[in-house]
């Protein structure tokens, strides 16, 4: 019974506890590409076409190992997909898997997501294997990490393995224990078909690359699929094993992990959590598949240039197939034309997605001031989610705002905890519970607004506990707020991209602070500009940028005309970063900027 060799497991860790680097050991330990192949072939993949790169950049590996029992183990390696440390994507991987490393850092011991992640694997039945990583660093105490992982998450102390992924230590250690101690998975070849997606991405030649796991029954070159829930049928052109290239074979089997292609054309045809079954020998009902979740950050997304309108678009669907917590809808502004809102889980999930979009898809970009989503109900009783400053009904009209909390989730060193309650405190957080672990660490808890968390609540942490303070939030329902929309005026007129909806008593600080911002960022132009921050009618800051006077060719004295056209040229390239707003122009830092504030 081939399904009795087989072990499906995920690493999980805080975010630079090593664990890319630890696959990367676990891959060359195998095999799987040699040392010096590896290298060549990670540097390719930032170069070649990003269909290429989609394909090698899999999240989950098909590896072979050889135990010391004499059997031949399949391992899949299911790796939680892109670089997004987000529960949600986490938690997609660990639905196809039985076990999970769980990698504590011994220099940083166990952090918040440690446990976050620690709770999302138990959550799901797994095994978990605990492993200290980085031994090989001086001066480290595994004794007091030991500790945490004995104290905290309550896991055994003998089955706690050491390794260092940099080195190469205890490689071997952790496979044996994968299949010593990781269940085999479950089910049968001959019921039905049941296969998860969990994930997929897009190649330019074979269309839509499923990801999925088969719970039970099997599935062969040609064999007509149903997805239950989007209810699509359709002919299957290729299988096979992530290896770690897409490697086709003729069949899948009860258990295991691997790639799906049907010449989907269209990206949206394909939910993430969908059941794959056969079309005339399907299974009863769907599996249980993911909760929807929900995007907490929205902002609107457009192209510096209108012309690559029609680009992003194409972009914005890609990258929604490989990131499905990622929404989005076309929008139109007044200071940019047409462009997209998007929502995100969070702000290191925009960040990320904007990296994507710049880097794999070529595009120049420009971001409006992120937000929350805002929950208002109006006079006649209407409640309303309100994702965009624009949307905003008037004033007069709104009975009740409230606002999305989270409870926040933090470790910190112990020496830092005042600064870390003084932070809080600026961000209306409310104190809940704390406990020390050990001497050095305390986990404290706080319910706060999440308006004040995207910002840059986790670098304050971080700069406030030198490194050492680490952060996990969860949603934790809606709060009546005071809520009202600041804009910024440029000469009279509303410039969309820097209206924001914000608390009352937050309004007076941010409006002064942009409009300063502003003045010092656009530079001077023929005519007097006017910067203004507004609610409503009433104004709460402005500033004046004094006009230039001549022409700066004038310099030239009228003789030398290269001077002049180097000139011009300068002028003109300066020009490319700016973005007209009404009759001024704005520079992209300065939207920015805006942006951080
Ligand atoms: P991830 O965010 O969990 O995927 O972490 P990475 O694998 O990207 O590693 C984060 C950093 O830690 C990188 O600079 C690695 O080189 C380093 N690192 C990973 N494993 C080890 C280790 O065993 N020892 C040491 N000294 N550094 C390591
Ligand atoms: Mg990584």
């Amino acid at each position: 019974n081939p399904r009795e060799h087989v072990r499906n497991f995920s690493i999980i860790a805080h975010i630079d506890h090593g664990k890319s680097t630890l696959a990367d050991r676990i891959l060359e330990y195998v095999g799987a590409i040699d040392k010096r192949h590896f290298h060549a072939q990670l540097l390719d993949d930032m170069e070649i076409e990003q269909e290429r790169g989609i394909t090698i950049k899999a999240s989950a590996v098909t590896i072979n190992y050889k135990a010391d029992d004499g059997h031949t183990y399949t391992l899949n390696l299911i790796d939680t997909p892109g670089h997004v440390d987000f529960t949600y994507e986490v938690s997609k991987s660990l639905a196809a898997c039985e076990g999970a490393l769980l990698l504590v850092d011994a220099s940083q011991g166990i952090e918040a997501q440690t446990v976050a992640n620690f709770f999302l694997a138990r959550e799901h039945n797994l095994k978990i294997i605990p492993v200290i990583n980085k031994i090989d660093i001086a001066g480290i105490d595994i004794d007091r990490v030991k500790e945490q992982i004995t104290d905290i998450l309550r896991l055994e102390e003998d089955d706690i393995l050491l390794a260092s992924a940099k080195e190469g230590i205890g490689i071997k250690e952790i496979l044996e224990r994968v299949v010593q101690t990781i269940p085999a998975p479950s089910g049968d070849d001959n019921n039905p078909l049941e296969t998860l997606i969990f994930d997929s991405s897009f190649d330019t030649y074979k269309g839509v690359v499923i990801y999925g796991r088969l719970f039970n029954g099997q599935l062969a070159l040609g064999d007509t699929i149903r997805m239950m829930q989007a209810n699509k049928i359709c002919t299957v052109e290729e299988i096979g094993v992530f290896r770690p290239q897409m490697t086709s074979t003729k069949a899948l089997h009860c258990g295991e992990v691997g790639y799906i292609t049907a010449n989907i054309r269209d990206p949206k045809e394909i939910l993430i959590g969908d059941t794959i079954t056969l079309a005339d020998h399907p299974a009863q009902q769907p599996l249980p598949g993911y909760k929807k979740v929900k995007p907490m950050v929205f902002c609107g997304i457009y192209p510096v240039n209108a012309k690559d309108f029609a680009e992003l678009k194409v972009a914005m669907e890609k990258l929604g197939l490989n990131d499905s917590s990622f929404v989005y809808e076309t929008e139109t502004s007044q200071s940019f034309g047409y462009g997209f809102r998007c929502g995100f889980l969070g702000l290191l999930h925009m960040e990320i997605v904007q990296e994507r979009l710049e880097r794999e898809y070529n595009l120049n970009l420009v971001l409006t001031t992120p937000n929350v989503v805002y929950r208002i109900t109006t006079r006649d009783d209407k409640v309303m989610e309100v994702d965009n400053p624009a949307k905003l009904p008037d004033p007069v009209q709104i009975k009740l705002a409230e606002e999305p909390f989270v409870r926040a989730f933090m470790i910190v060193p112990t020496n830092a905890i005042e600064e870390v309650c003084e932070l809080t405190k600026q961000r209306r957080g409310e104190f809940l519970a704390n406990d020390y672990l050990g001497e050095e660490r305390v986990k404290v808890i706080y319910r706060m607004p999440l308006a004040e968390v995207i910002v840059d609540f986790y670098d304050k942490i971080k700069s406030v506990t030198r490194g050492y303070g680490s952060l996990d939030y969860e949603f934790d329902g809606y709060n009546p707020t005071k809520l009202v929309k600041l804009d910024i005026l440029i000469n009279g007129k509303i410039c969309d991209a820097f209206s924001c909806l914000i608390h009352k008593d937050k309004a007076q600080a941010k409006g002064r602070l942009l409009v300063e911002k502003l003045r010092e960022l656009i530079p001077r132009q023929l005519y007097l500009i006017n910067l203004q921050a507004a609610i409503g009618g009433t104004i709460l800051a402005s500033e004046k940028i004094r006009p230039v006077g001549k022409n700066v060719t004038a310099k030239c004295y009228g003789g030398d005309i290269t001077r002049k056209r180097k000139l011009w040229e300068k002028q003109k390239e300066g020009k490319k970063r700016l973005k007209q707003v009404g009759n001024v122009e704005i520079p992209q830092e300065a939207f920015l900027a805006a942006l951080k504030i």
